[in-house]
C-alpha cells in the first residue's frame, strides 16, 4: 500500500524502527509550517535550530534512500492548515494510507485524532519509540494513589536496571540529593560551554521576511546548538570528559561567570529526540562504573533529572491535560511583569538570568525555578503569562515538558499534583546558591526599606496571602511557625504591597 508518513518536528529519531529499511512504497513528509511558529511567540534561536534540525533530518534520510518530500517556509503553502497539506499530499500520490508517530503535545495529538476521522484511507498512529514509559505508565502505576517522583524513579531505575546490583541501588543508596546543594566556590575553574557556530543568516533572512515574530537574540547570526545527531553526540561526550565530574555537586549552584555551569545543555537535542534519554543514561552509568572520578552523587544526580524527572513530567503531563493547561489554584491574576522581556530591572539576579536567556536562548533548572519562577509565583502571576513566557524564551520548550515544570513544579498552579508544596523561597536561598546578591541594588538581608530584597517581603507576604490553603502543609509548617511569631509582619506587608503596586519598577 502507498503509504504517507508525518514527521513532525521534534520527531527526528533516526533510530525509530520505521527508518530500518528504505521502502519504495512509503513517502515521508516534513513541513515548516506556520502554525507552529505563531501559537506561541517563540525565541529567534529557537526557531532556527526547529528549522534547521529539521532541514538536517531530512537530509539525512534522503541520503540512506528513503522517498522524503520537505517542505520549507519558502513554500506556498506555509500558511495553509496542517490538514490541507496533508491532504494535498495524499490526493498529489495516490495515498493509501496515513501514519504518524504519536505527538509528545496533547494540542497536536488532538488534531491528528480529529484529522484521521476525516480520511477515506486507513491511518495509523505509532509510537515515537523514544521514551522509557509509555504516555500512560506513570498513571497506571499510582493508580488513584498521590503522584511522587521518589518511588517512580526507583521503579525506574529497577525496572531499567540501572544503577542497580541485585536488584538494589549499586551503592546501597538511592539518592544523592543532599550532596547536590553546594555554592561555587570563587576559584572553582568552570569550563567554557561548548558551541557549535553555524551561520544561519539566510534561513534567518527568510524568517523575518515572512514577518515571523520573535523573541531573543542570535549573535553574529550563528546558531550554537546542536542540530544534527552527530552534533548531539559531540555535546553528549563534552559532558561526559568535561562537566559530570562536577555535575551533581553544583546542580542547584548559580553565577554570573558561566550561563550554564556544569550542565549539559542537552534538553534540546533531547526534546527533538537527536539522541535518546536511554543512551544518554547508559552513557553516564558506564562512565560512573569505568572513571574513579565520576562519583555516585554526580552519575545519580544526572540520571535522576532524565530517567526520574523528565519521565515523571510525561506521565503526568498524559494523566492531567487537557485540564491541567487551564489550573490556577492561588487565583494568580497579576501581569508579568515587563523587565521578563527586557531584564531591566534592578534586581541583579532577574536581571542576569533573564539576560542570558534573551542571549541563548537558555537558562539553567535552578535559575527557572528558584529565580524566574519564584518571582513570578510570589509576584501572583497569572499561570497563563508565566506559561506563554517559558513556552517562548526556552530552545526546549515543549508544551509537555515546560508546562508541566512551569505551572506544576514552580507556579503550584496544579495545588500540588507535581511538588508536594510551592517552591518559593526569600533572598536568602539565592544568596546562599550564587553570587548574584553581592552586586545587588538590592540588600538580601533587608526585609524593609529602599532597598529591601523585594524577594523577602514578597515571600511573607506570599505565605500570609495563602495562610489558608498553605497553613496545613506539613512541609510548610515550620514557615508558618516563623512568620506567627513574627513582630513587624504588618510593616513587611505594607512593604510587600509597595512592591507590588511598583513592580514594572524594581
Ligand atoms: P541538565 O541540568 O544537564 O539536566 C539533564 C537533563 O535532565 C535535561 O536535559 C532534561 O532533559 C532533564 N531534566 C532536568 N530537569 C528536568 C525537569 N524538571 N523536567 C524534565 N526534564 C528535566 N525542560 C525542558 O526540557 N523544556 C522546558 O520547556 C522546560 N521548562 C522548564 C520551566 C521551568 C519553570 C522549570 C523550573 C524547569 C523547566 N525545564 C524544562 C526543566 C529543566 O530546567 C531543563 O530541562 C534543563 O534546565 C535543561 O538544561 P540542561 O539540558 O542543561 O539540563
Ligand atoms: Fe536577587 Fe535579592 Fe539577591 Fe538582589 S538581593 S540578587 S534581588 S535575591
Amino acid at each position: 500500500m502507498k503509504t504517507l508518513r508525518l514527521i513532525l518536528g521534534d520527531q527526528l529519531n533516526i533510530g525509530h524502527s520505521w527508518f530500518e529499511n528504505p521502502g519504495k512504497d512509503i513517502v515521508y513528509c516534513i513541513f515548516e509550517i506556520q502554525q507552529e511558529t505563531i501559537y506561541v511567540k517563540h525565541h529567534i534561536q529557537k526557531v532556527l535550530a526547529f528549522f534547521l534540525s529539521m532541514r538536517n533530518f531530512a537530509e539525512a534520510l534522503s541520503s540512506a534512500g528513503h522517498h522524503v518530500i520537505y517542505q520549507d517556509l519558502n513554500h506556498n503553502d506555509f500558511t495553509v492548515p496542517l490538514e490541507d497539506r496533508i491532504d494535498k499530499l495524499i490526493n498529489e500520490l495516490d495515498i493509501e494510507q496515513f501514519e504518524y508517530q504519536e505527538p509528545d503535545e496533547w494540542r497536536l495529538d488532538q488534531q491528528l485524532i480529529s484529522y484521521c476521522k476525516t480520511l477515506s484511507i486507513p491511518a495509523k498512529a505509532v509510537s515515537t519509540e523514544h521514551f522509557y514509559t509509555d504516555r500512560h505508565e506513570l498513571q497506571e502505576f499510582f493508580g488513584e494513589k498521590t503522584y511522587v517522583m521518589e518511588p517512580f524513579y526507583r521503579a525506574m531505575r529497577k525496572k531499567h536496571n540501572v544503577l542497580m546490583a541485585d536488584g538494589q541501588p549499586v551503592t546501597g543508596q538511592w539518592n544523592y540529593d543532599q550532596n547536590n546543594r553546594n555554592k561555587i566556590p570563587k576559584e572553582q575553574l568552570i569550563p567554557e560551554p561548548l558551541l557549535f557556530s553555524r551561520d544561519i543568516s539566510e534561513l534567518h533572512q527568510s524568517i523575518k521576511d515572512h514577518g515571523l515574530k520573535t523573541i531573543g537574540e542570535v549573535q553574529n547570526e550563528r546558531l550554537h546548538w546542536p542540530v544534527q545527531r552527530k552534533e548531539a553526540l559531540k555535546l553528549l561526550d563534552y559532558f561526559l570528559e568535561n562537566l559530570l565530574e562536577k555535575f551533581g555537586t553544583y546542580q542547584d549552584a548559580m553565577t554570573t561567570d558561566s550561563w550554564s555551569l556544569f550542565h549539559s545543555r542537552l534538553s534540546f537535542a533531547l526534546n527533538i529526540k537527536l539522541i535518546s534519554p536511554r543512551e544518554v543514561v547508559d552513557a553516564v552509568a558506564n562512565a560512573f562504573s569505568r572513571r574513579q572520578e565520576i562519583t555516585i552523587s554526580q552519575a545519580e544526580g544526572f540520571i535522576r533529572q532524565i530517567l526520574g524527572w523528565r519521565e515523571y513530567m510525561r506521565g503526568i503531563y498524559w494523566a492531567k491535560m487537557p485540564d491541567f493547561a487551564q489550573m490556577n489554584e492561588l487565583d494568580h491574576q497579576n501581569p508579568l511583569p515587563k523587565f521578563y522581556w527586557t531584564a531591566d530591572t534592578k534586581m541583579n539576579c532577574i536581571k542576569h538570568a533573564v539576560s542570558q536567556t534573551m542571549e541563548h536562548a537558555y537558562a539553567h533548572h535552578i535559575q527557572r525555578l528558584m529565580v524566574t519562577g519564584n518571582f513570578a509565583l510570589l509576584a501572583g502571576t497569572h499561570p497563563d503569562e508565566v506559561d506563554e513566557w517559558y513556552m517562548g524564551v526556552y530552545v526546549d520548550a515543549i508544551q509537555w515538558v515546560e508546562i508541566t515544570n512551569t505551572r506544576g513544579m514552580s507556579q503550584f498552579a496544579d495545588g500540588g499534583i507535581v511538588g508536594t508544596k510551592p517552591y518559593v523561597s526569600s533572598g536568602s536561598y539565592i544568596n546562599k546558591m550564587s553570587h548574584y546578591c553581592k552586586n545587588c541594588h538590592y540588600q538580601v538581608k533587608e526585609k524593609t526599606g529602599d532597598k529591601a530584597c523585594p524577594f523577602n517581603s514578597l515571600y511573607w507576604a506570599f505565605l500570609d496571602r495563602h495562610e489558608e490553603q498553605l497553613s496545613s502543609n506539613p512541609r510548610m509548617s515550620l514557615m508558618y511557625s516563623v512568620w506567627n511569631k513574627m513582630i513587624d509582619k504588618s510593616k513587611i506587608l505594607a512593604q510587600a504591597e509597595t512592591y507590588l503596586n511598583n513592580i514594572d519598577d524594581l
